[in-house]
């Protein structure tokens, strides 16, 4: 039987891009990627790229301080959103010019609307149109869920934090994960009067506790008041404003109060149930070790199964889709020890088990160190960063890597090598320390300070 194509590829974000991108222009296979709203997806559009511009941007505040601590001659002046906005903008109108131009120039068809399946090898356009495939990737990702309760309405999630027409005064976050922490630093840094909400006893559940503790006291510090143990009850409109009814007994008004209680994979109104694609209870699509559903034509990558939401591993889960499907060599994604940044202020590297799990699995060494580095301790700052190893004492292999410093994302990722390659602590006191920098410690820390 022959088909229009050899893959058509449903979602245009970073993973189904590249899965497109790799197939036509490097296995010469027909290749289609259909896409209802902007090329580049949640990473691009709205997610880590403008995220980590506003990390940047809002940095700016304490580096006018400390440069003043320097000698430097330096106002702190306002920052001006607009100014921000538009080159935001125009960054990713560039950026998203770019993933359009990557799929023209490898001869991948696009289609600008929405596309869902009809049976295993044929999709339908949101304009009627059907084409027929061999294969089909579904890449679709997520997008953010807010709880219903009175008032919910009136909140915004991360999709409009980016557009905002102009900052708010008082803004109230809710939830304690990567994006509802990363954007209590960027508004507080922006100026904007920032209170936290976390249902739970501290924020970033599942990470290191000893680094949890550290980002949320820095981030105190800072002056963002993060209140634990705190969720909303009620909302309600009050003039310009959102009255907010919480569950410790306060009530509030913010001008603006962003959800960010986690995402829900994009996996409804594509056909999937009719044709046997079956899905998990978060609604996810459920595949194997190659990306492949239960109906062996369709794949899925990415978000949209719910493995591990990170950028890379969904880029990664495409490349290994197309090298077991169109170069006939069977390649499974290896999610263990991923190193990942949270863009918190403090940055947040980690790599590995945390001192909790590592010490439920096997009997471990903990190195840690705390201190004020010389950058900020010089300027009179108080922070204080952390660099934590956690070794087992069984085979001397470093489990996990944690780093809550400035720049800690990009220390983690070379320090991941290491830990993925299965050195061990002595392997890293054999490495000579670079001095005088921070990441010195990872490998100058001669005592645990406890064993667990
Ligand atoms: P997460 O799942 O990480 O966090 C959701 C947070 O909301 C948790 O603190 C959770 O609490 C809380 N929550 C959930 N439901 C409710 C509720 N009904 N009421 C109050 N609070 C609630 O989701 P995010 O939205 O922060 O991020 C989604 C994913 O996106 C991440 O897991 C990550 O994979 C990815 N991401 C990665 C980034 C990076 O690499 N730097 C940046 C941003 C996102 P509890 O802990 O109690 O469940």
């Amino acid at each position: 039987m022959s088909f229009d194509y050899d893959l058509f590829v449903i979602g245009g974000g970073s993973g189904g891009v590249r899965a497109a991108r790799v197939a036509a222009g490097e296995t010469g296979a027909e290749v289609a990627l259909a896409e209802e709203d902007r090329y580049g997806g949640t990473c691009v559009i709205r997610g880590c790229v403008p995220k980590k511009l506003m990390v940047f941007a809002s940095e700016y505040a304490d580096m006018v301080q400390d440069a003043q601590a320097y000698g430097w001659d330096v106002k702190p002046g306002a920052f001006d959103w607009d100014v921000f906005r538009g080159k935001l903008y125009a960054e990713l109108d560039r950026l998203e010019g770019i993933y359009r131009n990557i799929l023209k120039n490898n001869g991948v068809e696009t289609f600008d609307q929405r596309a869902r399946l009809v049976d295993a090898h044929t999709i339908e356009l949101a304009d009627g149109t059907r084409k027929t495939t061999k294969h089909v990737l579904i890449a679709t990702g997520g997008r953010p869920v807010v709880p219903q309760f009175p008032g919910s309405e009136l909140a915004i999630t991360s999709n409009e934090i980016f557009h905002l027409d102009k900052l708010p005064g008082r803004i109230l976050i809710v939830g304690g994960g990567y994006i509802a922490s990363e954007f209590a630093g960027i508004m507080n840094g922006m100026g904007v009067q920032t209170t936290q909400f976390y249902r739970g006893a501290q924020i970033l559940r599942g990470f290191d506790e000893e680094a949890r503790g550290l980002i949320c006291e820095e981030m105190r510090q800072n002056g963002i008041d993060v209140r634990l143990g705190t969720n909303v009850l009620e909302m309600t409109k009050d003039g310009d404003q959102i009255r907010v009814k919480a569950t410790d007994g306060t009530e509030d008004r913010f001008d603006t109060v962003m959800f960010a209680t986690g995402r829900t994979p994009n996996a409804d109104d594509l056909g999937l149930d009719t044709i046997g694609v079956e899905r998990g209870r978060k609604g996810e699509i459920i595949v194997d070790e190659y990306s492949q559903t239960a109906v062996p034509s369709i794949f899925a990558i990415g978000d949209v199964t719910d493995r591990v939401n990170l950028t890379p591993v969904a880029i990664r889960e495409g490349m290994a889709f197309v090298e077991t499907v169109f170069n006939g060599n069977p390649t499974p994604v290896d999610h263990d020890l991923i190193p990942t940044a949270i863009f918190t202020q403090p940055e947040f590297g980690t790599v590995g088990l945390s001192e909790e799990e590592a010490a439920a699995q096997e009997p471990v060494e903990v190195y840690a160190t705390s201190f004020k580095p010389m950058q900020k301790a010089f300027a009179g700052g108080t922070q204080r960063v952390l660099m934590k190893l956690i070794v087992s004492q069984a085979t001397r292999k470093v489990l996990g890597c944690h780093i809550v410093a400035p720049g800690a994302g990009e220390m983690i990722q070379l320090a991941g090598i290491a830990v993925k390659m299965g050195a061990t602590k002595e392997d890293f006191d054999r490495t000579v320390a670079v001095h005088p920098v921070m990441a010195e410690e990872l490998v100058t820390m001669r005592q645990p300070v406890r064993t667990a």
